[in-house]
């Protein structure tokens, strides 16, 4: 049986000023399977939402588009299908949490009239009872007296209602995969442990995966069972959760990972560690290894050639060719 969600080789790429092409998603691979969570990490600019917009076809028109690769949803490559099949995958199979709550929230329509219309395009429901159950929904979220939320427009909601009220859309469909990004940043710390929660539930209860795009070491601690770290457009590690946290084997993945807790400081909110240096431009990669420009281990035969993803008899992966002598460490481990 093949895997529930399948990125292979996916490169995408932007026309930026004159007829250059640049590609923020260069050979990207990686597997979702039913249930699990798995966790995309990476600094700004990796390609993380990228991906995702890949996955859900809604790259910017004319702008970005899909050069290479196949995202096979069981079995059925995604990037072939016509726009009109690809609504019915985007309503059903494939629900995503923008990391802007507004570019999937209508400003002109009700709350509950836009999650009604998911509803009546996924379950064939009359008006009425579809805006009953986007009710049900609003309350499964947490918002208070929903009945009368239903009947709110965006603007007329705080930055937190709305952001339950676009997770509240996402789920209204049953995804058999959720693509959440960055879903509760901007949350305070109460409300995101709310939704972490929700989300977790719904996972239990729908049997549903997740695809986790955050910066928060802490958040992917709590909700992953695995991770794949992105670096200038590529796929730089995957593993377990714990294997990434606590025996990362790039240099690229111990640099993020210094910014774990240690008993005591769990409360603060940790960001993804910063490494010294920046992500190379897009248009301006140094040869060999990306990551070899602020690498800490970088030798010449570093700047040959790019490494492969090597993938590991324990079903990790790893770009690098020095992993094997490099015995890294990060705090969790020391
Ligand atoms: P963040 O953590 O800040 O959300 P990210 O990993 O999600 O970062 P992406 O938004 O995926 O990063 O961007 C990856 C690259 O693609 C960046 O270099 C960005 O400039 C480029 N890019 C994204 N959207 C466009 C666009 N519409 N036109 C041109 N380039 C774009
Ligand atoms: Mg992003």
């Amino acid at each position: 049986e093949p895997p529930l969600l399948e990125v292979d080789d996916l490169q995408t790429s932007f026309i930026v000023g004159e007829g250059q092409d640049v590609r923020a998603v260069d050979g990207v691979n990686f597997v979702v399977r039913a249930g699990e969570t798995l966790a995309i990490v990476g600094e700004s600019g990796s390609g993380k939402s990228v991906t995702s917009l890949s996955i859900m076809r809604l790259l910017p028109k004319n702008i970005g588009r899909i050069s290479r690769g196949t995202i096979r949803l069981r079995g059925k490559d995604l990037v072939t299908l016509s726009d009109r099949e690809m609504r019915a995958i985007r309503g059903n199979d494939i629900g995503m949490i923008f990391q802007e709550p507004m570019t999937s929230l209508n400003p002109v329509h009700t709350i509950g009239t836009q999650i009604a219309e998911v509803v009546m395009q996924h379950d064939k429901l009359k008006k009425k009872a579809a805006h009953q159950r986007a009710i049900e929904m609003l309350e499964l979220v947490g918002i208070p007296e929903p009945v009368k939320r239903a009947d709110q427009y965006p603007h007329q909601m705080s930055g937190g209602m709305r952001q339950r009220a676009m997770i509240a859309m996402a789920l209204a469909c049953e995804p058999s995969v959720l693509i959440a990004d960055e879903p509760t940043t901007a949350l305070d710390v109460t409300i995101q442990a709310q939704i972490l929660d929700l989300m977790r539930n719904l996972q239990k209860k729908m049997g549903m995966a997740i695809v986790f795009i955050t910066h928060d070491l802490g958040v992917v601690a709590e909700m992953a069972d695995r991770v794949v770290v992105m670096y200038a457009g590529q796929v730089v590690e995957t593993g377990t959760v714990e294997e990434i946290f606590t025996r990362p084997l790039m240099p690229y993945t111990s640099g993020l990972m210094q910014s774990i807790p240690r008993m005591g400081e769990s409360e603060k909110k940790l960001r993804l560690q910063t490494i010294p240096g920046y992500v190379p431009l897009l248009t301006k990669l140094p040869g060999g290894c990306r990551f070899r420009t602020r690498c800490a281990f970088a030798e010449d035969r570093c700047a040959v050639a790019e490494p492969p993803l090597e993938e590991l008899e324990s079903g990790r992966s790893v770009r690098c060719i020095r992993w094997r002598e490099l015995e890294l460490k990060t705090k969790a481990s020391a």
